[in-house]
C-alpha cells in the first residue's frame, strides 16, 4: 500500500524519555493524523532500561493523545514504516552538531525507502541541552533530574540506579 502523508514516525532510544522527547512528540501529533512513537529495539545497543520499559513509559506519559502509538521496534526504523504506510519520519534536532549526523542518516533512510520524507524539528529552546546520555550520569551522581524529565521517568531511574548500585 502507498505511504501516506498523515502518517508519521518518530523514532528513538528514548532511553529514558526525556522533556525534550515529550516536546517533539506532542508537537508532531499535533500536526498528522496519527503519529508512531518507535522505541528502537536495538540488541548491539546497551541501554539502561529494556525495549518494554521503555514502550511502557512512553505509553503512560503519553496516554491522553488518542493518535499516538507507541511501538517498539527490532529492525530497521525505514522497514517500520514501509509495513505501516508511515509518509514522514521527523527527527528532532537540538543543535548543529546533531545535524551533520542527521543528515547523513536521512540520506541513508532515503535510499533504502525513497517514499518516507524525513522532516527536522528544531528543539524548543528551553530543552534544548536534554540528552538521555547526559541525563543518566547525572542521576548516577545523585543530580536533581526532574526538571529535565517526566515525573514517571525520575522514579524508574531512581529505582533503576538504586538497583544498579546495591
Ligand atoms: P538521544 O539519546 O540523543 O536523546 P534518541 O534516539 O532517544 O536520542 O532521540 C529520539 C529523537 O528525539 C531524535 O530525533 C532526537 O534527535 C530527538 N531528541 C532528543 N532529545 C531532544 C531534545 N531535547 N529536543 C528535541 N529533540 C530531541
Amino acid at each position: 500500500m502507498k505511504a501516506s502523508a498523515k502518517i508519521a514516525i518518530l523514532p528513538g532510544s528514548f532511553d529514558p524519555p526525556t522533556n525534550g522527547h515529550i516536546d517533539i512528540i506532542e508537537r508532531s501529533c499535533s500536526l498528522y493524523e496519527k503519529l508512531y512513537v518507535v522505541v528502537a529495539d536495538n540488541v548491539q545497543k546497551q541501554c539502561l532500561f529494556t525495549a518494554d520499559e521503555r514502550e511502557q513509559m512512553l505509553r503512560t506519559i503519553l496516554k491522553d493523545h488518542d493518535n499516538i502509538e507507541v511501538v517498539s521496534y527490532r529492525g530497521l526504523v525505514v522497514d517500520f514504516a514501509r509495513e505501516h504506510q508511515v509518509g514522514v519520519m521527523i527527527r528532532g534536532v537540538r543543535a548543529l552538531v546533531d545535524f551533520g549526523y542527521e543528515f547523513e542518516l536521512a540520506m541513508t533512510n532515503k535510499q533504502l525507502n525513497p517514499e518516507l520524507e524525513v522532516l527536522f524539528m528544531p528543539t524548543s529552546p528551553k530543552y534544548f541541552q536534554l540528552r538521555s546520555s547526559a541525563i543518566k550520569e547525572m542521576a548516577a551522581y545523585g543530580a536533581d533530574i526532574s526538571p529535565m524529565v517526566p515525573p514517571l521517568v525520575v522514579q524508574m531511574m531512581r529505582n533503576r540506579i538504586k538497583l544498579l548500585t546495591l
